[in-house]
């Protein structure tokens, strides 16, 4: 009989990557939910049901990050999925609304820096960690979360949608890097058979954005979700919404 498949989706005892966990598990995937708090990953995997584990893992902390690469290979002996979810705007130290702290010409340099912590070099200390074991699965995929606030062509239109949105030197550019290194993993990655992309699960309602988004984290996780369970025709180096490539 076929092997499961084994994925381990990073922040995911809440919002998106919970979803992400959720509809994996749907599908008879063997599910790790990444959470920085071993507590909060434990009460999600009760909740979800299937076979679904937590791990504890927060990207910004390199021994935790060893030490859930070791017992993925102690109890499973590869990864086939990794979903590189966690992240943070940076805005709502205060008001959780307020996206007036990202505005370039006044951000606090130190809030640029943990938001990059998080959603990018923590996506490389994190993807390092798990690539041997990505390299023992007959499908490996990576999947990285980023957001349509990371392309620069949507948000360089003057006259276009994002041009209305509050402009951010943390969060936007942060996507943007994460999709720069998305393009360079695949481009390594691709004689191996990885496939690595990107995507925008769209404005989804979580406590990210304090519950202003107008789409369900069902919804948000179906594109993930999709990347995540590739076949190996499937693109790499790709930058996808749920109705399509978004432009870089
Ligand atoms: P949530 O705030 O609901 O969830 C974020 C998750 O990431 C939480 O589980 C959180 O853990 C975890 N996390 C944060 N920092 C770390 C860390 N250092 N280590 C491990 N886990 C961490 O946000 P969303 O579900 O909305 O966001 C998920 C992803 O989707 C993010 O990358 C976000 O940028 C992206 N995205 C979201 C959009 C939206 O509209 N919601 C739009 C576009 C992109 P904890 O519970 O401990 O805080």
């Amino acid at each position: 009989s076929e092997q499961p498949t084994i994925a381990l989706v990073t922040g995911a005892n809440k919002g998106i990557g919970r979803g992400v966990a959720a509809q994996l598990a749907a599908l008879g995937v063997t599910v790790l939910i990444g959470a920085r708090d071993a507590r909060r990953g434990e009460e999600a995997a009760a909740a979800l049901g299937g076979d679904v584990h937590a791990v504890t893992l927060d990207v910004t902390d390199p021994a935790t990050v060893e030490r859930a690469a070791r017992q993925v290979e102690e109890r499973f002996g590869r990864l086939d999925v990794l979903v590189n979810n966690a992240g943070i705007t940076g805005s709502g130290q205060v008001d959780p609304q307020d996206a007036h702290d990202q505005i370039p010409s006044s951000v606090d340099l130190d809030m640029v820096r943990a938001v990059f912590e998080t959603n990018v070099f923590g996506v490389i200390a994190v993807t390092n960690a798990m690539l041997p074991l990505l390299r023992r699965s007959s499908a490996p995929r990576i999947v990285n979360v980023s957001s349509h606030a990371a392309s620069l062509t949507l948000t360089s239109d003057p006259d276009g949608p994002f041009a209305a949105l509050l402009p951010s030197a943390a969060y936007s550019p942060s996507k943007t890097a994460l999709c720069a290194l998305t393009v360079q993993y695949a481009n390594e990655l691709r004689k191996d058979g990885i496939l690595v992309n990107a995507v925008a699960p769209g404005f989804v309602d979580t406590d990210s954005n304090n519950h202003t988004g107008f789409l369900t984290v069902a919804q948000g996780a179906a594109v993930v979700v999709r990347l995540a369970t590739l076949g190996a025709d499937g693109p790499t180096g790709g930058f996808f919404a749920e109705d399509g490539p978004v432009p870089w």
